[in-house]
């Protein structure tokens, strides 16, 4: 039989024990230099919850990672909780994907709807690209909203923040009033702002930064295509 151990510590029998559920508490949260707010770094403790999650299939640490993230948002700014999907093939080949996982947990701790909404556009692989496409990450559509939410975008782990923009930049397209980033973990991409506000940045609205013809980059545009 399988022995439960401490992902942080590996003290047997719980999922996560006291002093490390403490421990995660009291970390501070971190803002990206992009502005994205993640409950804790990805280091230590952050980071053994989150490799837990997403390589060693502790999928119960989900909830507690998610309520380390529900405390650092507002939830009354919040209609509908969507996450940025992982590959397809990453999915199939863990059983699950992490950051449906994290937004199902967070969406249940505050009885909101979780939804599927970003979906990730086809393109050329990864390795085919130049570094200045990488830096830009996947690239996502979404369906066209009819009734336009304000919506929460969760990942697990943010590192340049490129995923959880091109997912922002898809479903304000599509018509979402607003759009939070919001992920677990943060790596830092250049020095952290530190204990950060404890909500999320500026909620960004479709008015606001989306401003026809967008300087983007011209990749975003067939974007745009795929969601009008
Ligand atoms: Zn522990």
């Amino acid at each position: 039989m399988l022995i439960h151990r401490c992902a942080g510590c590996s003290e047997p029998g719980v999922d996560l024990c006291r002093r490390c559920r403490f421990a995660l508490v009291a970390s501070p949260p971190v803002t990206t230099a992009s502005g994205i707010v993640a409950a804790t770094e990805f280091s230590g403790l952050g980071r053994e919850l989150v490799v837990g999650l997403k390589y060693r299939n502790r999928r119960r640490l989900a909830d507690h990672l998610a309520e380390q993230l529900s405390r650092r948002l507002d939830p009354t700014q919040i209609d509908v909780i969507t996450w940025a999907p992982t590959s397809r093939q990453r999915t199939r080949r863990r059983g699950y994907d992490q950051a449906e996982l994290l937004a199902r947990a967070l969406a249940a701790r505050w009885r909101k709807p979780c939804r599927r909404m970003l979906y990730r556009s086809h393109g050329p692989a990864q390795t085919g690209q130049s570094r200045a496409s990488r830096l830009i990450g996947p690239q996502f559509s979404a369906r066209p909203l009819r009734h336009p939410p304000r919506v929460l975008v969760v990942d697990d782990v943010v590192t340049t923040g490129a995923t959880l923009h091109a997912a922002e930049v898809a479903l304000l397209a599509a018509g979402a009033r607003s759009v939070i980033l919001a992920a677990v973990a943060a790596t830092p991409d250049g020095p952290p702002k530190r204990g950060g506000p404890h909500l999320a940045r500026p909620v960004r609205t479709a008015s606001a930064s989306m401003p026809r013809g967008l300087h983007l980059v011209p990749s975003m545009a067939t974007m745009s295509g795929d969601v009008a």
